[in-house]
């Protein structure tokens, strides 16, 4: 078959074992006709055949990002950023500006908000002074605050208080009304109602479907967020997603993007497994499971937190949080229920993805996965868990042991990217920042690795992401964590594809395989590690098809 397409010139590196180097590729359809040298793969070429000198630069696998939130990211962009707005005088500028470009939205939501965006804590009084004649509304970075103003607090039902949740709360001033600080999302999801986007948010939230289901219009403007959230991916090289949140809408959501053309990465959505649910509601997983099952949409996982966050102190520990006597947090399983809710996912033949990020969590998690095994036979399940922000020593030889997937963000280690060192680092306490952010000694542990952004919780970008587990600090007392550049690369490409059970699709550069690809901006075995954040992406291909060109 005549290729479609030829790189040629270009330092490639397969991921394959049996292969690992080319200087050229043939991509034919959908599908790797072949790999070789120039004069081998040139050779191949029609009349018809493009053929791009890629001129000695990389070219990989299409990046698999394991861990991220693709409609929600998406549904950011189409926001207010306020990256650097600080001070009223920026705010006022910046809202402004983005409420005359935006004269039908029935809320104007920004995001990226920082604590210290004015001088004292935010009111719905220093909103009413920047727009009062419109719902506005500041999402912070961590995505934990919402503030309103008076208009959308009125519009929201909220203005007088909201029964919630513990861990969630209106925020009440002296005079019997909200302040405008919603702390957690049960507070401010009346407000984010307003602008018709709770249902895209359900599938972190509840793990529910949106009732009454969204009208063909709604969809619609969903379908315009979850495509920018593509685009986004697509700049980024990213060919595969695993998305971490999820319900049957997200999918639904897909399959009309894929019915138009408009699907340019190939999306996992999970079912996401609250601690409220019967296991009878396995049985939607299940459904999701059969109803989507091809090479760009599928499900056959679910995803369930065991825990929360560090900063917090939400993360389920197994030593008292440093200052906090009696602290440790709770799991949101626990152990014998997670057992249990274990054992069945993996006897209906699902993968099981835990977010863990306390060292409680990671050993509960484990411990889960283990009695699953014992109960059903080893089978290839390839569980996973996400983040391990603190793992106890005696577990990290558990995982390799088991064939546990460590689904880690080295862009979440404080200093390796965008997180600052502190306070995380003092809320862990020094005695174990040996144990904190591994990656290095979970991969000569013989753990699993996939690498990950979580965005829109970190930036999505995989070359700042290589940049930081090539570079991440190490912490007094600590040991390198630091990752080959072969590790890292394979953990964006066949290790995430592996952990995914899809390498038999993506992940390496063999004939017959998807014509997945990403090009470079350079040679990065040539640049230095510290260089590496200045490389971009010069292609995209998913597919066969260019999604993106730099
Ligand atoms: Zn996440």
């Amino acid at each position: 078959m005549t290729p479609d397409m030829i790189l040629t010139n270009a330092r490639i590196l397969t991921m394959d074992p049996a292969r690992p180097r080319a200087e050229a590729i043939a991509l034919a359809g959908d599908r790797i006709a072949a790999l070789g040298s120039r004069a081998e793969i040139e050779r191949l070429a029609g009349p018809a055949t493009k053929v791009i000198d890629c001129k000695g630069r990389t070219l990989l696998p299409g990046f698999v990002e394991s861990h991220l939130h693709l409609v929600l990211g998406g549904t950011e962009l189409t926001h207010l950023q306020l990256h650097g707005a600080d001070g009223e005088a920026a705010l006022t500028k910046a809202f402004r500006d983005f409420a005359a470009a935006n004269p039908a939205s029935p809320l104007l939501m920004a995001q990226g908000g920082h604590y210290t965006l004015l001088d004292h804590p935010l009111t719905r009084h220093d909103l009413d002074r920047i727009i009062a004649d419109r719902p506005i509304a500041i999402t912070s970075h961590d995505h934990h605050t919402v503030w309103a103003n008076t208009l959308a607090l009125k519009q929201a039902g909220i203005l007088g208080g909201l029964k919630t949740p513990p861990g969630h709360e209106v925020v009440m001033g002296a005079d019997g009304q909200a302040t405008g600080e919603l702390l957690e999302f049960e507070a401010f999801a009346p407000v984010v109602a307003l602008g018709g986007e709770n249902a895209l948010y359900l599938g972190i939230a509840t793990g529910g479907e949106p009732s009454p289901w969204p009208t063909e219009a709604e969809q619609a403007i969903h379908r315009t967020k979850a495509t920018k959230g593509l685009a986004h991916a697509a700049a980024h090289g990213i060919t595969s997603i695993i998305n971490m949140d999820g319900n049957r809408y997200t999918l639904e959501l897909l399959r009309g993007l894929q019915r138009a053309g408009g699907l340019t990465a190939r999306v996992k959505v999970p079912f996401h497994f609250k601690p409220h649910m019967d296991l009878s509601e396995l049985d939607r997983a299940a459904e999701m499971t059969r109803d989507f099952n091809d090479e760009w949409l599928s499900c056959n996982f679910v995803k369930m937190f065991m825990d929360g966050v560090v900063d917090s102190r939400t993360a389920y520990m197994l030593n008292d949080y440093p200052g906090h006597p009696g602290h440790r947090a709770e799991p949101l399983f626990p152990g014998p229920r997670f057992n249990a809710v274990a054992t069945e996912i993996d006897r209906r033949g699902m993968q099981i993805a835990v977010h863990a990020i306390g060292d409680a969590a990671v050993r509960t998690t484990i411990d889960g996965y283990e009695a699953a095994q014992k109960a059903n036979g080893k089978r290839d399940s390839r569980h996973r868990i996400e983040h391990i922000e603190l793992i106890d020593q005696a577990d990290v030889p558990r995982l390799g042991a088991l064939g546990i997937t460590a689904s880690v963000q080295p862009v979440h280690a404080p200093g390796a990217m965008d997180f600052p060192l502190f306070p995380t680092l003092d809320v862990i306490g020094k005695n174990r920042w040996n144990d904190a952010y591994l990656c290095r000694s979970l991969a000569e542990a013989d753990a699993h690795l996939a690498f990950a952004s979580d965005w829109p919780v970190t930036d999505i970008s995989v070359i700042r992401g290589i940049h930081a587990a090539l570079t991440r600090p190490t912490y007094d007392g600590g040991t390198d964590q630091r990752v080959p550049l072969d590790d890292v690369l394979r953990a964006y490409t066949a290790g995430g594809a592996w952990a995914a059970h899809m390498e038999g699709l993506t992940g390496t550069l063999r004939p017959g395989m998807a014509a997945d690809v990403v090009v470079l901006t350079g040679d990065i075995e040539a640049t230095r590690p510290e260089d590496v954040a200045g490389l971009g992406i010069a292609m995209t291909i998913a597919g066969g098809r260019v999604t993106h060109q730099g």
